[in-house]
């Protein structure tokens, strides 16, 4: 039997890209069936697309074989369509790709070379650089990979892309960590494993128009960091006992004061600040437990990740 490399395509209004997408995958998958002896099935995950995606997926599905599909029953998030996915990958090695072309596939014999020769578990790629990209995202991206390296254990590399080849050891491994509230950043370094990193320089998609507002960006951060971290509930503990050191003080401060100089009343405004700034904090830091308590609440509900409406999984 041949190795098996499942394409793993999360797609959410693709319908202009993917014709681009399967013919560039296609021309990789003949020369490398022709150099390696191996073959691809693609995993096409319609994320409750509104355009046609579902009608042209199911048009390549009947032209060629190796095509399959599964069509959620509404818009579950990237996330959850690279979860399917992988679910749903049958081959020995998987790599998860954007419909865009934004994931060059010309990469793809070089991953499977380091894989097979180089012992290595998974390949993953970076972009070296954010042209085409609004300054204002690459700088608050920076911060926050900054950020979440120095208060996450996990290694969560700046510019990493989701597009990734990996044995399917890696791909048993992240279906195991089931959890509702997936960061896939945090997940592929939790999991570990030896993963070598390819660089390359940013492309502009293929066709259609990027699906990620700043705002579902902030949002998906937060994700990450309540995710992969629990310093934001210790900095909420410490701050909490700076205040406490600071009360300490003023009372000793306040007493000496009025036993000396014998201050009685005064200090009004200075009170309104102290009450506004502990309130302040106080909120702040229920806000941090709020939202861990928040992501612990959706966790408990064991909600499925997914819903599949149809599929040709499994049928020829
Ligand atoms: N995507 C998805 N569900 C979503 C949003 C995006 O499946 O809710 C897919 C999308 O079709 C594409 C990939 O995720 O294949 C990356 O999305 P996009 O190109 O919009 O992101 P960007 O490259 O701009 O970060
Ligand atoms: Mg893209």
């Amino acid at each position: 039997m041949n190795d098996l490399i499942s394409i793993i395509v999360p797609c959410f209004n693709e319908e202009a890209a993917i014709p681009y997408f399967y013919d560039a995958v296609a021309k990789q998958a003949a020369s490398m069936r022709d150099r390696y002896g191996v073959e691809f099935e693609y995993i096409f995950v319609n994320d409750g697309s509104t355009d046609g995606t579902l009608k042209t997926l199911k048009e390549y599905a009947q032209r060629d074989k190796r095509v399959k599909y599964i069509s959620f029953s509404r818009n579950f998030g990237k996330e959850a369509a690279m979860y399917a996915g992988m679910k749903n990958a049958s081959g020995e090695f998987a790599a998860i790709m954007d419909a865009d072309l934004q994931d060059p596939p010309e990469l793809l014999p070089q991953m499977y070379e380091s894989i097979i020769n180089e012992g290595y578990d998974c390949v993953a790629t970076r972009r070296t650089t954010r042209s085409g990209e609004p300054p204002v995202r690459s700088f608050f991206a920076r911060c926050f990979y900054k950020l979440i390296n120095k208060i996450s254990k996990t290694n969560i590399v700046d510019g990493a892309r989701d597009y990734r080849l990996m044995t399917r050891k890696m791909v048993d491994a992240i279906l195991e960590m089931s959890e509702y509230n997936r960061f896939s950043k945090g997940i592929f370094g939790w999991v570990g494993f030896d993963t070598k990193w390819i660089e390359y320089e940013n492309t502009e998609r293929v066709a259609g128009e990027t699906k990620w507002s700043f705002w579902k960006l902030f949002l998906y951060s937060l994700d990450g960091i309540t995710a992969f971290s629990t310093a934001p509930l210790a900095i909420a503990s410490v701050l909490g006992l700076v205040f406490c050191l600071a009360a300490f003080i003023m009372i000793i401060v306040i007493v000496v004061k009025t036993l000396i100089f014998g201050d009685p009343v005064a200090g009004y405004p200075s009170l309104i600040c102290v009450i506004l700034l502990v309130a302040g904090v106080q909120t702040f830091c229920i806000g941090i437990l709020g939202q861990y308590l928040s992501k612990t609440y959706l966790e408990t509900k064991n909600r499925p990740i997914y819903i599949v409406k149809e599929d040709n999984i499994g049928k020829e």
